[in-house]
C-alpha cells in the first residue's frame, strides 16, 4: 500500500523543526516523493549542514514564535503542516523550563492559529511517547492512558501541545492528528549533551571511551528506528481515519540499556565497556514499550527496521559524516562521571546531570 507515500506528489508543505534529527529525515522522504518542502527552524538544536539539498526543498531560518516568520512560511500556502519543532528535551526542559514553554507551548499554540487562519489542510504534531504517560502507566502503553504526573517541564509541554490540537480539532473543526513517537534513532541525529542515548553511545564509542550508563543497565526503551517513525508521519499526514486521532509511533519492542551499550560496543569495536553515571531524578521509568494496536488500525503502520541493522545504518552515518558531527557534538555541561571519561577539543566541560535516553 502505497497510497500515502503518493499523496505528497506535487503538494507544497511545511515542516517546522526540518533541521532536527527526524525533520531531516522526514524533509528528504517528503523530497523524494515529489513534494515541495518549506521548512521552519531556528537551529537551537538543528544543523543547517544536515537539512537535504535536494530539489523543492526550501530553508527558512527563524523561530515558531516569530510571527513574521510565520507569515513567510505560511505565505507559501502549505497544505499539510508537520510540526516537529520543539525544545529538545526533559534534561533541556529542568535547566531552561521558560525556554521549553516559549517554543514547545506558545509555539505550538502560534502553529496552529497560523494553520487555521491560512486554511491548511491538515496539521500533524510530534508528541512524545516517552513523555506523556508518566511513569504509572500499565504496558503496554496504550493511547487512552492519561497522566496528571508528568516528570518534566518538556513532558508536560508535549502534552500540552496535544490539548491546544484538541482545542483546535473540536472548536474550528480543523484536521489534527497527534503522533507520539517513541525514542528515535537513526542517521540524523547528532550527539550533544540534551540528546537521545543512542547517538550519544555510538559517539563515545566512535572515540574509544566507556559509555556511561545513568541509573539502572536493566532500565528498557522502546527505539525506533527514524525511518519507521518518518513512514508513520506520513501516514497520518494521509490517512483519512486518523482525524483527531493520537498514535504511538514506535517500534514495539523493548531494549535493555546494559544490551545497547554491549551492542554499540561491539558494532563499532569498542572494547572500552561501560561505566556507571549517576541517575537523574526526573528518569523514573524502569521500562518502556508501546502499543501498536492503535496505530496499526488506524494508519496501517507497521515498523519494519530490525535493530542491530538500524544500528549499524547509524554507526555508517557517524562514519561518513565524522568530522561534522565531531565539531557539531556538544557536551559543555556533561556530568562529572562523564567528564572522567570524555576529552573534549577545546571545551571545559562543567558539571551538570548525567547524559541518557529522554
Ligand atoms: P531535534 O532537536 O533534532 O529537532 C527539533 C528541531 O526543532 C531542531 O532542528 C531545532 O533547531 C528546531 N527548533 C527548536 N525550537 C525551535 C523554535 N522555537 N523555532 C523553530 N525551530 C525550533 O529533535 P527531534 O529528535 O528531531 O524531534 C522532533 C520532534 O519529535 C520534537 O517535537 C520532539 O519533541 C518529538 N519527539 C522526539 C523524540 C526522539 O526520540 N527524538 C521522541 C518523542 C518525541
Amino acid at each position: 500500500m502505497t497510497a500515502h507515500l503518493d499523496h505528497y506528489r506535487g503538494r507544497k508543505v511545511l515542516v517546522t523543526g526540518g533541521a532536527g534529527a527526524i525533520g531531516t529525515n522526514l524533509c528528504r522522504e517528503l523530497s523524494t516523493l515529489g513534494a515541495t518542502v518549506v521548512i521552519l527552524d531556528d537551529l537551537s538544536s538543528g544543523y543547517e549542514w544536515n537539512v537535504p539539498k535536494t530539489p523543492g526543498v526550501m530553508f527558512v531560518k527563524g523561530c515558531v514564535t516569530d510571527e513574521v516568520c510565520l507569515k513567510r512560511v505560511f505565505g507559501e500556502d502549505p497544505e499539510i503542516v508537520f510540526h516537529l519543532a520543539a525544545f529538545f528535551a526533559n534534561q533541556n526542559s529542568v535547566d531552561y523550563p521558560e525556554r521549553d514553554l516559549q517554543s514547545n507551548g506558545l509555539g505550538t499554540l502560534r502553529i496552529l492559529e497560523y494553520a487555521r487562519m491560512n486554511r491548511v489542510r491538515r496539521v500533524v504534531y510530534a508528541s512524545s511517547g516517552c513523555s506523556i504517560y508518566g511513569h504509572q502507566a500499565p504496558l503496554p502503553l496504550r493511547e487512552e492512558f492519561m497522566s496528571m504526573h508528568l516528570s518534566t517541564p518538556y513532558q508536560i509541554t508535549k502534552m500540552l501541545g496535544e490539548l491546544y490540537c484538541n482545542f483546535f480539532a473540536d472548536h474550528y473543526g480543523m484536521e489534527v492528528v497527534k503522533t507520539r513517537f517513541f525514542n528515535s534513532f537513526g542517521p540524523g541525529e547528532v550527539p550533544g549533551q540534551y540528546r537521545n542515548v543512542i547517538p550519544n553511545f555510538v559517539y563515545w564509542s566512535m572515540k574509544r571511551m566507556p559509555l556511561p550508563i545513568a541509573g539502572n543497565p536493566d532500565a528498557t526503551r522502546d527505539f525506533t528506528f527514524v525511518g519507521d517513525l518518518v513512514d508513520g508521519i506520513l501516514r497520518a499526514g494521509f490517512e483519512p481515519k486518523a482525524v483527531g486521532g493520537e498514535f504511538n509511533l514506535a517500534s514495539g519492542r523493548e531494549v535493555r540499556i546494559g544490551d545497547l551499550a554491549e551492542k554499540i560496543n561491539r558494532l563499532t569495536g569498542s572494547t572500552a565497556g561501560t561505566v556507571m553515571a549517576g541517575h537523574r531524578k526526573w528518569d523514573n521509568k524502569s521500562r518502556i514499550l508501546a502499543s501498536l494496536e492503535r496505530s496499526r488500525q488506524g494508519l496501517g503502520y507497521e515498523p519494519t527496521m530490525d535493530f542491530e541493522r538500524g544500528l549499524q545504518l547509524t554507526i555508517d552515518w557517524f562514519r561518513q559524516n565524522w568530522d561534522v558531527i565531531d565539531r557539531s557534538a556538544s557536551f559543555l555541561g556533561a556530568s562529572s562521571a562523564i567528564r572522567g571519561q570524555v576529552t573534549i577539543t577545546g571545551a571545559e566541560p562543567q558539571p551538570a546531570s548525567p547524559v541518557r535516553a529522554t
